[in-house]
């Protein structure tokens, strides 16, 4: 062991033991994490839409790396990774990649994340003319002001179209609507972490 004398690496602090039925309780959780990519985050907020069904399922599950806990990297392996949002960008793709390396499941959540969604509009043009109408010549563009394209080295770059995830990474459910209503995803969450097969009625993913 390095450092001081004596010292005691941060992962060997002893700690105080769990009473058994809470760390049984703990132990029998399931492990979720969640990650907004090219998406507005209304599918994040379709999970906070299972309302006071939440606390149930805290029961039964425990939220790792997500927005609501801000943790930014998953810090233990998950058997669920909920992701919300297409591909838009390099940091995207990285973060996807790491969700796909650290949990059993992956599910791509709404319309953004299952085709690319409404960001996916901008695949109709060459990269080129979206920067151009978005920044030079926009409607919005104040006169006089010089047009600027953003470019730093600490901006993600733009991959030349929005990706739905499962053209980037394996993934293993697809949760349709913009955004799926809390009740699928709810029924969707309550299967897995109850160890049944995820059953969804049509009539929670049908929408017309
Ligand atoms: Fe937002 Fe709809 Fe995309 Fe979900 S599917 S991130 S609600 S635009």
């Amino acid at each position: 062991m390095s450092g001081e004398p004596g010292a005691i690496a941060s992962h060997e602090l002893p700690r105080t033991p769990l009473p058994e039925a809470q760390a049984a309780l703990r132990r029998d959780k399931i492990k979720i994490a969640t990650i907004s990519l090219c998406g507005c985050w209304g599918c994040n907020l379709s999970i906070l839409d299972c309302d006071e069904r939440i606390l149930g399922l805290l029961d039964k599950v425990t939220i790792t790396r997500s927005s609501f806990t801000d943790i930014k990297r998953i810090p233990e392996r998950c058997a669920v990774g909920l992701v919300e949002g297409g591909v838009a960008n390099e940091e995207n793709i990285e973060t996807l990649a790491h969700f796909r390396e650290n949990c059993d499941i992956l599910i791509s959540v709404g319309a953004c994340a299952v085709w690319g969604g409404v960001p996916s509009l901008r695949n109709t043009l060459p990269l080129a003319d979206v920067l151009r109408e978005a920044y030079v010549d926009s409607v919005t563009a104040v006169a006089g002001a010089p047009a600027i394209v953003p470019a730093h080295p600490d901006l993600p770059r733009l991959t030349v179209k929005v990706f739905p995830c499962h053209e980037v990474v394996h993934m293993d459910y697809f949760l349709p609507g913009c955004p799926p209503s809390g009740d699928a995803v709810f029924t969707v969450l309550d299967d897995l972490a109850s160890g049944r097969p995820v059953d969804l009625p049509t009539s929670l993913t049908k929408f017309d």
